[in-house]
Protein backbone atom coordinates (compact mmCIF):
# COMPACT_ATOMS: atom_id res chain seq x y z
CA UNK A 1 0.00 0.00 0.00
CA UNK A 2 1.26 3.33 -0.48
CA UNK A 3 2.02 5.91 1.88
CA UNK A 4 1.26 8.79 0.14
CA UNK A 5 -1.77 10.77 0.77
CA UNK A 6 -3.78 13.46 -1.35
CA UNK A 7 -6.69 15.85 -0.24
CA UNK A 8 -9.01 17.43 -2.69
CA UNK A 9 -8.00 20.96 -2.99
CA UNK A 10 -4.41 20.87 -2.08
CA UNK A 11 -1.86 20.76 -4.93
CA UNK A 12 0.97 19.02 -2.83
CA UNK A 13 1.17 15.50 -1.50
CA UNK A 14 2.33 13.66 1.87
CA UNK A 15 4.34 10.53 2.26
CA UNK A 16 3.88 9.27 5.78
CA UNK A 17 6.93 7.08 5.22
CA UNK A 18 8.60 10.28 6.22
CA UNK A 19 7.73 10.25 9.94
CA UNK A 20 9.19 7.15 11.00
CA UNK A 21 12.56 9.21 10.55
CA UNK A 22 11.92 13.15 11.00
CA UNK A 23 11.71 12.79 14.54
CA UNK A 24 8.31 14.64 14.96
CA UNK A 25 8.92 17.84 13.49
CA UNK A 26 5.42 18.73 13.74
CA UNK A 27 5.06 18.48 17.39
CA UNK A 28 8.58 19.97 17.93
CA UNK A 29 10.45 22.82 17.16
CA UNK A 30 9.06 26.54 17.14
CA UNK A 31 6.40 27.15 20.13
CA UNK A 32 2.78 26.75 18.92
CA UNK A 33 -0.69 26.23 20.03
CA UNK A 34 -2.35 22.81 19.59
CA UNK A 35 -5.77 23.42 20.31
CA UNK A 36 -8.32 21.00 21.67
CA UNK A 37 -12.22 20.83 21.71
CA UNK A 38 -13.93 20.00 24.52
CA UNK A 39 -14.96 16.24 23.39
CA UNK A 40 -11.46 15.78 22.66
CA UNK A 41 -10.46 17.25 26.57
CA UNK A 42 -13.06 13.99 27.35
CA UNK A 43 -11.39 11.52 24.95
CA UNK A 44 -7.93 12.15 25.82
CA UNK A 45 -9.01 12.06 30.25
CA UNK A 46 -10.23 8.52 29.43
CA UNK A 47 -7.68 7.56 27.66
CA UNK A 48 -5.15 8.51 30.60
CA UNK A 49 -7.65 7.62 33.02
CA UNK A 50 -7.61 10.95 34.74
CA UNK A 51 -10.74 13.37 35.63
CA UNK A 52 -10.75 16.25 33.21
CA UNK A 53 -10.08 18.78 35.97
CA UNK A 54 -7.01 16.84 36.33
CA UNK A 55 -6.39 16.44 32.77
CA UNK A 56 -6.99 20.35 32.45
CA UNK A 57 -4.53 21.19 35.19
CA UNK A 58 -2.04 19.02 34.52
CA UNK A 59 -1.86 19.06 30.82
CA UNK A 60 -3.84 22.44 29.35
CA UNK A 61 -3.74 25.79 29.21
CA UNK A 62 -5.75 28.85 28.37
CA UNK A 63 -5.29 30.63 25.10
CA UNK A 64 -8.00 33.42 24.88
CA UNK A 65 -11.88 30.75 24.95
CA UNK A 66 -9.57 28.02 24.06
CA UNK A 67 -7.62 25.68 25.49
CA UNK A 68 -4.16 24.37 24.16
CA UNK A 69 -1.85 21.36 24.82
CA UNK A 70 1.29 22.51 27.32
CA UNK A 71 4.77 22.29 25.97
CA UNK A 72 7.56 21.09 27.11
CA UNK A 73 11.26 23.04 26.48
CA UNK A 74 14.40 20.62 25.34
CA UNK A 75 17.33 22.18 24.18
CA UNK A 76 15.74 24.64 22.20
CA UNK A 77 12.87 22.98 20.74
CA UNK A 78 9.55 23.23 22.31
CA UNK A 79 7.97 19.96 22.22
CA UNK A 80 4.18 18.88 22.82
CA UNK A 81 4.10 17.64 26.46
CA UNK A 82 2.66 14.04 24.71
CA UNK A 83 5.48 13.79 22.06
CA UNK A 84 7.64 10.92 23.17
CA UNK A 85 11.16 11.17 21.74
CA UNK A 86 12.56 7.82 22.91
CA UNK A 87 9.68 6.37 20.47
CA UNK A 88 9.28 9.12 18.05
CA UNK A 89 5.60 9.13 18.62
CA UNK A 90 2.33 10.72 20.33
CA UNK A 91 1.25 9.01 23.32
CA UNK A 92 -2.30 10.20 22.93
CA UNK A 93 -2.07 9.09 19.26
CA UNK A 94 -5.46 7.61 19.36
CA UNK A 95 -7.24 10.36 21.13
CA UNK A 96 -5.12 13.52 19.15
CA UNK A 97 -6.73 16.34 18.57
CA UNK A 98 -8.31 17.51 15.19
CA UNK A 99 -5.37 19.68 14.74
CA UNK A 100 -2.93 17.16 14.71
CA UNK A 101 -5.03 14.36 12.62
CA UNK A 102 -5.54 17.15 9.84
CA UNK A 103 -1.92 18.14 9.64
CA UNK A 104 -0.19 18.38 6.60
CA UNK A 105 -3.46 19.57 4.82
CA UNK A 106 -4.45 22.66 6.60
CA UNK A 107 -5.95 25.87 4.96
CA UNK A 108 -3.40 27.99 6.14
CA UNK A 109 -0.79 26.04 3.89
CA UNK A 110 -2.44 25.64 1.00
CA UNK A 111 -1.12 29.01 -0.21
CA UNK A 112 2.43 28.34 1.62
CA UNK A 113 3.51 24.78 0.42
CA UNK A 114 7.32 26.41 0.70
CA UNK A 115 7.08 27.04 4.50
CA UNK A 116 5.30 23.63 4.82
CA UNK A 117 8.41 21.90 3.17
CA UNK A 118 10.96 23.18 5.71
CA UNK A 119 8.44 21.67 8.55
CA UNK A 120 7.39 18.70 6.96
CA UNK A 121 10.00 16.39 5.20
CA UNK A 122 6.86 14.31 4.08
CA UNK A 123 6.16 17.12 1.51
CA UNK A 124 6.12 16.81 -2.67
CA UNK A 125 4.70 19.41 -4.92
CA UNK A 126 6.97 18.71 -7.70
S1 LIG B 1 6.68 16.85 10.23
FE1 LIG B 1 5.73 15.65 8.59
S2 LIG B 1 7.07 13.87 8.31
FE2 LIG B 1 7.55 14.79 10.31
S3 LIG B 1 6.27 13.66 11.79
FE3 LIG B 1 5.14 15.52 11.18
S4 LIG B 1 3.84 14.84 9.50
FE4 LIG B 1 5.43 13.29 9.74
S1 LIG C 1 -0.94 15.65 20.59
FE1 LIG C 1 0.41 14.14 19.67
S2 LIG C 1 0.32 14.49 17.46
FE2 LIG C 1 -0.48 16.33 18.50
S3 LIG C 1 1.29 17.71 18.72
FE3 LIG C 1 1.12 16.48 20.59
S4 LIG C 1 2.49 14.74 20.25
FE4 LIG C 1 2.07 15.67 18.26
Amino acid sequence: MSDLMKQDGFDYTFDQSACSTCQGRCCTGESGYIYISKTEIEKISELLNLDISEFVAEYLFKKAYKYSIKEVVHNDSHECVFYDRESNGCRIYDARPLQCKTFPFWNYYKTRVDELKLECPGIKND
